[in-house]
C-alpha cells in the first residue's frame, strides 16, 4: 500500500515523499483504511517505500504482496494525475463492492496486474465495477503481458471497439512507459500479433487516453499470406496427431466418428485468420459443428443472419463470453460471425448473392486435402494469397 492513516486518522500518501521525509516518520504509527489495524512503514534501501501489514495479520480486503513493480506503476500513475490536476483517488476502497482499485480516475477504476490472477477472480472484479457504474481498466504488467502472449492468458484482459478490434493495455515500469495494444490477433501456432501505440508517464491526459482511445480510428493494416498461414496450421496439427496430443486425439476420434480425417478436410478448416482468439484449442471442434450446420440437407444458400445465429448459440453453450468479462456477448458475436464469412469467402466456400446479406454455398469435393505431411492445395483453385486484415472489412 501506498497509503495509510496516521493517528489522527488522516490520510497519509508515499508518493511523492522524499525518503528523507519518510524517515522522519519512522517512529509514527500508522493504521489501514481498510481494516484499521496498525501496518508497518517500510523503507529499505531497494524496494519503494510502503505499508504493509505483518505477516500474522488478517485484514478483511485480501491483499496480495506487492511487488516492486506494482508499487512503483501506481506511483507512475499517481504522479501522471498529479501533474494534470487530475482528481484521482489512490488505493480507493468501495466499500459497497469490496474491492479496492489501484487508482479511481473519475468513473475509471483501474487496475494494474503484474502477478497471476484468475479468471473468476477477474470476472467476478469486473462485473461488479461494471455493475455499479465503474468502467475497468486492466493494465497489464511486465510478466503478464511476456507470459502470456504464447497462450489464451491474456483474452481475460481484452476489451473490444470496433476501430481497435481486441485491444489492452500494459505498461513497462522501467521504460516508463504506457502501451496500447490493439488488433490483437491470434494465427496460426497460437502466436499473437498486434500493433501498439505507446505514451510516455506523463504524456497527455490520462482520462482523456481513457476516455478517447476506443473512439478513435487507430486503423492497422497487416497483411498474411493465406497459403503460408494454412499450411503452418496443417503441420501443427499434423505434429501434434503424431505427437499423440490428447486433446487433439479426442478431437479426431469426434471427426473419425464422422467418417472423416482432419488432416483430410477442405482446406477452410486450416485457414486459421482471425479465428483462434476467441476459441483457442476449440476451433476444429467449432469448424466440426459449423460445417456440418452448413451441409446438413445440402443447402444452397444461407444468409448472414443465420450464420449470426449459429455463432450465438455456439458462443453461448460454450460459455466462450466467460473468457471475455470486458467485451459484451454480443460484439463477440458479431465478431466471429464476421470473420467466419470472410474466411468462408476467402476458401471459395461462400460466393456473394446479388444482395450482400445473402450467400451460395459451393464446397468442391476436389478441395477436400489428401491426408499428408504438407497440404497439397488444388492448384486450379485461385486462393486469395494475401488477406488484409486489423481494420473492420467490409465484406
Ligand atoms: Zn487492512
Amino acid at each position: 500500500m501506498l497509503q495509510a492513516k496516521d493517528e489522527e486518522e488522516k490520510l497519509v500518501s508515499l508518493v511523492q515523499m522524499s525518503r528523507k521525509q519518510v524517515e522522519k516518520w519512522r517512529k509514527q504509527k500508522f493504521f489501514c483504511p481498510i481494516c484499521n489495524q496498525t501496518v508497518q512503514l517500510k523503507s529499505g534501501r531497494i524496494r519503494i517505500p510502503h505499508f504493509a501489514h505483518r505477516s500474522d495479520q488478517a485484514c478483511f480486503f485480501k491483499e496480495a504482496k506487492e511487488s516492486e513493480e506494482h508499487l512503483s506503476l501506481k506511483t507512475a500513475l499517481v504522479e501522471w494525475c498529479l501533474r494534470d490536476a487530475l482528481d484521482h483517488q489512490l488505493e480507493a476502497y468501495l466499500p459497497l463492492l469490496k474491492q479496492r482499485a489501484d487508482i479511481l480516475i473519475d468513473r475509471f477504476a483501474v487496475e494494474i496486474q503484474c502477478s497471476k490472477l484468475s479468471i473468476e477472480e477477474m470476472g467476478r472484479r469486473t462485473a461488479s465495477y461494471i455493475k455499479n457504474g465503474y468502467q475497468p481498466i486492466w493494465i497489464c504488467g511486465e510478466k503478464t503481458w511476456n507470459s502470456g502472449k504464447n497462450s489464451s492468458a491474456l483474452r481475460k484482459f481484452c476489451a473490444y471497439s470496433e476501430s481497435l478490434g481486441f485491444y489492452l493495455w500494459t505498461a513497462d515500469w522501467r521504460e516508463k512507459k504506457l502501451y496500447l495494444r490493439y488488433h490483437l490477433e491470434s494465427a496460426s501456432a497460437n502466436k499473437l500479433h498486434y500493433a501498439s501505440k505507446c505514451w510516455h508517464f506523463g504524456e497527455g491526459r490520462l482520462d482523456e487516453l481513457f476516455n478517447k482511445i476506443t473512439k478513435k480510428n487507430l486503423f492497422h493494416f497487416r497483411k498474411y499470406d493465406s497459403r503460408q498461414e494454412m499450411m503452418q496450421t496443417y503441420q501443427e496439427l499434423y505434429r501434434k496427431l503424431r505427437g499423440r496430443v490428447p486433446d487433439i486425439l479426442a478431437i479426431q476420434s469426434l471427426y473419425y466418428q464422422n467418417g472423416s480425417h482432419l488432416l483430410g478436410l477442405h482446406y477452410w478448416f486450416y485457414y486459421p485468420i482471425n479465428q483462434l482468439i476467441l476459441f483457442g484449442k476449440s476451433i476444429f471442434l467449432f469448424k466440426y459443428h459449423f460445417w456440418k450446420w452448413l451441409t446438413l440437407n445440402n443447402r444452397k444458400t444461407v444468409t448472414e443472419a443465420e450464420i449470426f445465429d449459429f455463432c450465438r448459440s455456439c458462443i453461448q453453450r460454450e460459455k466462450l463470453d466467460q473468457l471475455f468479462p470486458l467485451i459484451p456477448f454480443s460484439s463477440l458475436v458479431q465478431w466471429q460471425t464476421h470473420y467466419l464469412i470472410e474466411g468462408l469467402i476467402v476458401c471459395h466456400i461462400l460466393i456473394i448473392e446479388g444482395e450482400q446479406r445473402s450467400f451460395y454455398i459451393a464446397i468442391d469435393p476436389i478441395d477436400c486435402v489428401k491426408p499428408h505431411s504438407v497440404i497439397q492445395f488444388n492448384d486450379t483453385k485461385n486462393i486469395t494469397e494475401v488477406v488484409i486484415t486489423g481494420t473492420p472489412l467490409k465484406i
